[in-house]
C-alpha cells in the first residue's frame, strides 16, 4: 500500500496543510478567512479539522485551490495515556466518538472515505503504549507547528518507535493552525498527485506519495542496487534512518552544503527514511521506503 515513490511517478506537486481550525471550534479565523489565508500564501489545498465537528467547506474551493473537509476527533484512551487527538481527512459527517473505542473511531473514519492521522504525540505525552493497540491510521504528525508553543512540535521518536515496533506508518508535518501568524505556514506536505481533486489527493496520501517539510525541498529519491540516493536543496546534513541503531548522518565539508547523498541499505532493514536539514536548521522528512 505505501509503495509510491513520488519522485519517480507522474503528476504534479501540490502543497497542503492537513490540520487547521476556524471559529467553528477554537480557531481565531472564520472558515472563509482561514481558507483565503492559505490560498493567498500559495497553498494548493487545506484540510479544515475543527474539533469534534465537520463543516461544509464546499464553498471555499476554487479552480486552483482545494478545500477539504475533516475533523479533529478525541476518543478516550483505554491504554493509560491522555485522550487521543486524531485528524480525520475527508470525512463528511460529524463523528460523535465520546463513547466509542478508538479503533471503532478509526474504522468509522475509513467508512466515511477518510484517512486518520495520529496528532502531535510529544505534546500529548503519547508513547508506543498508547499507539500499539490502534489499527487503521495511515500517518503520524512528525511535526506540529502549534505545539512549538510549548516546544513539543517534533515527534520523530514516536514515529520511529511505531516504525520499529508497530508497522508501516507515514509522516506528516502540519501547522494545526489556530491563530493568524505564529502557527501558520510553517509545516506542510508536498503531495505528488495526478490533479488537484479530492480523489487524487487522497490516493496520493494513501500510497505515501508525499513528503513533509518546514522549508527544504527533496528533489529526488531513488532506490537502486540496494542503495537509497536523495537529492535536495542545500543542506547542512542528510540523515538516513532505519530501525534502532541503524542509519547514518552525512555531513558536508567544512563551510559547504550538501545537495545529494547515498546510503547502502543495511541487511534485513525493514525501512529507510531520510531527514534533510538546511543551513537555518529547518527540516524535511521523506516517507520511508519499506522493504
Ligand atoms: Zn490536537
Ligand atoms: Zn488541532
Amino acid at each position: 500500500m505505501y509503495n509510491a515513490n513520488p519522485f519517480q511517478q507522474p503528476g504534479q506537486w501540490y502543497r497542503g496543510n492537513t490540520h487547521s481550525h476556524s471559529t467553528e471550534s477554537d480557531g481565531q479565523l472564520p472558515m472563509s478567512e482561514r481558507f483565503g489565508a492559505y490560498r493567498e500564501a500559495g497553498y494548493d489545498f487545506l484540510v479544515l479539522t475543527d474539533h469534534r465537528k465537520v463543516n461544509d467547506v464546499s464553498a471555499y474551493s476554487t479552480s486552483d485551490f482545494l478545500a477539504i473537509s475533516g475533523s479533529e476527533v478525541h476518543p478516550s484512551n483505554p491504554y493509560g495515556g491522555a485522550t487521543y487527538h486524531f485528524v480525520a481527512i475527508n470525512i463528511h459527517e460529524t463523528l460523535n466518538c465520546a463513547k466509542m473505542h478508538p479503533n471503532a473511531v478509526l474504522d468509522e473514519i475509513k467508512a466515511q472515505g477518510g484517512e486518520a492521522v495520529l496528532c502531535h504525540p510529544y505534546w500529548s505525552g503519547h508513547t508506543i503504549t498508547d499507539y500499539l493497540p490502534l489499527r487503521g491510521y495511515f500517518a503520524i504528525e512528525v511535526y506540529n507547528d502549534t505545539c512549538m508553543g510549548i516546544g513539543k512540535g517534533f515527534s520523530e521518536q514516536a514515529w520511529d518507535d511505531l516504525l520499529d515496533r508497530g508497522g508501516p506508518v507515514l509522516g506528516i508535518a502540519s501547522d494545526d493552525a489556530h491563530g493568524t501568524e505564529h502557527d501558520c505556514f510553517h509545516g506542510w506536505i508536498m503531495v505528488k498527485a495526478e490533479d488537484l481533486t479530492i480523489e487524487s489527493i487522497m490516493e496520493a496520501l494513501r500510497t505515501g506519495a508525499f513528503y513533509a517539510t518546514l522549508g527544504p525541498e527533496i528533489e529526488d529519491m531513488a532506490l537502486e542496487d540496494n542503495e537509497v540516493t536523495v537529492k535536495c536543496s542545500p543542506a547542512q546534513s542528510i540523515v538516513f534512518k532505519a530501525e534502532c541503531s541503524r542509519g547514518r548522518r552525512i555531513l558536508p565539508e567544512e563551510g559547504e552544503l550538501l545537495t545529494e547523498a547515498t546510503y547502502s541499505i543495511p541487511n534485513g532493514a525493514k525501512y529507510v527514511r531520510v531527514e534533510v536539514t538546511d543551513a537555518t536548521g529547518k527540516k524535511a522528512w521523506s516517507n520511508p521506503f519499506f522493504f
